[in-house]
């Protein structure tokens, strides 16, 4: 009986001990706490090694488990308002393009990919208007999360960046269309080399259209197309705090079918090639 209880007892202090001891550790910081961004199964992320970041928010065709899609109560339709449909292919071109920039360059450009449908989560839009229900928000934050660390991330290694935000649109099938907010979102860009950087025949759009591309605004320097001239995505990491510059590519549909995918993705980084050499080779 006796060496029982005194196990008993022994047990016990073990037990008070090692909650003591637990108390006492100096508690390791968890990943949100040193500023890394939450991850989720319906982001593909990838970070890389070169001053480029693509982001792709509106291709994914995955649920996002136990959300409903979004309704866009009290949301003007179409523009910067509530639009549920998905920008197809553009997944797909997305991690095309990247593995293109890194065949042609040498090195990885950084990646954040939707996997989740937009009827669920619209990553292209400020928090409160990107998702209706709550259990959505992890996933909307392990996009822009990511997105956003990697955009310091950059800066801070190349002291400036490109990040360039991978769409598709119904309106030109022909034609990618240019999203700056007419030059907002590539401010620092142009700070440093001059409007041409932005409007002239080496600016982006300007190597796409050297490429065979038709372009919008034909005439770079006109003004965008008022819809799809940028959404939250540039306007949040382009030429602000972030200290990068950003441009919206909006692909018409003969760019993001599957035959024309590979072509596309070499054609965009035969441009980003170019433009790193021009703009965001030196600190
Ligand atoms: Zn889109």
């Amino acid at each position: 009986m006796l060496p029982l209880r005194r196990f008993a007892l022994i047990t016990v202090a073990l037990a008070l001990a090692a909650v003591v001891a637990l108390a006492d550790a100096p508690v390791a910081p968890t990943p949100h706490a040193i500023g890394k961004p939450p991850t989720s199964p319906l982001v593909a992320v990838e970070p890389g090694d070169s001053p480029v970041i693509l982001s792709a928010p509106h291709g994914g065709t995955k649920d996002v488990p136990g959300v409903s899609p979004r309704k866009g109560d009290g949301l003007p339709v179409g523009g910067s308002g509530f639009f549920a449909g998905r920008d197809g292919g553009t997944e797909e071109l997305a991690h095309a393009t990247a593995a293109a920039i890194a065949k042609k360059t040498g090195k990885k450009p950084y990646l954040v990919v939707a996997q989740f449908h937009r009827k669920f989560i619209d990553a292209n839009r400020p928090p409160e208007i990107a998702y209706e229900d709550a259990k959505a928000k992890p996933t909307y934050d392990a996009y822009r999360g990511t997105l956003a660390s990697y955009c310091r991330e950059v800066k801070k290694r190349y002291g400036r960046g490109l990040l360039l935000d991978i769409h598709g649109q119904g309106r030109m099938k022909d034609t990618v269309i240019r999203g700056t907010k007419d030059g907002k979102t590539v401010a620092l860009l142009v700070q440093r080399y001059g409007e041409k950087a932005h409007t002239g025949p080496n600016s982006f759009f300007g190597l796409l259209a050297a490429g065979g591309y038709k372009v919008y605004p034909e005439k770079l320097a006109d003004k965008e197309y008022a819809t799809l001239s940028g959404g939250d995505i540039v306007q949040t990491y382009g030429s602000g705090d972030y200290g990068i510059d950003a441009i919206q590519l909006e692909f018409g549909g003969d760019f993001r079918d599957a035959a024309s995918r590979t072509a596309t993705a070499d054609k965009v980084a035969a441009a980003v090639a170019k433009f790193t050499e021009l703009y965001l080779s030196d600190k």
